[in-house]
């Protein structure tokens, strides 16, 4: 029960600075690359959805590869961490396998091992 309201807030906190900051600013940059090797920045309003491709000034359809927001124009873009990215931060590939490996086992005999129980120690 407690649990599930913690996960609650932590879904709502972090939608706020994800998506839907970007949507939120005034403006926000998208970087088109061409297969000629030019690259350019397209500033577009918030209301704005980037498009897929841009013509390039060479006339060919240059790719999105990239959107940031004006104002945070000179920093790093942090990235959105996923559960994915955390689980990678908790275990290597390889410990993924094994736990992986032993779970398909478990659960093709019919004997899958409660949550946390594989854990070390
Ligand atoms: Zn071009």
């Amino acid at each position: 029960m407690a649990d599930r309201a913690l996960r609650g807030m932590q879904i709502g906190a972090k939608s706020l600075e994800s998506e839907d900051g970007v949507v939120f600013a005034d403006r926000f940059i998208v970087r088109y690359a061409c297969p000629n090797g030019h690259e350019f920045e397209v500033t577009l309003s918030s209301e704005a959805t980037a498009p897929a491709t841009w013509e390039c000034k060479c006339g060919q359809s240059a790719d999105l590869i990239g959107e940031t927001v004006e104002d945070e124009e000179d920093k790093p873009v942090k990235p959105q961490r996923t559960h994915w990215d955390m689980l990678l931060e908790r275990r290597s590939i390889e410990e993924l396998e094994v736990v992986l490996t032993e779970q398909l086992s478990a659960y093709r005999e019919g004997r899958l091992r409660p949550e946390g129980s594989y854990r070390k120690g």
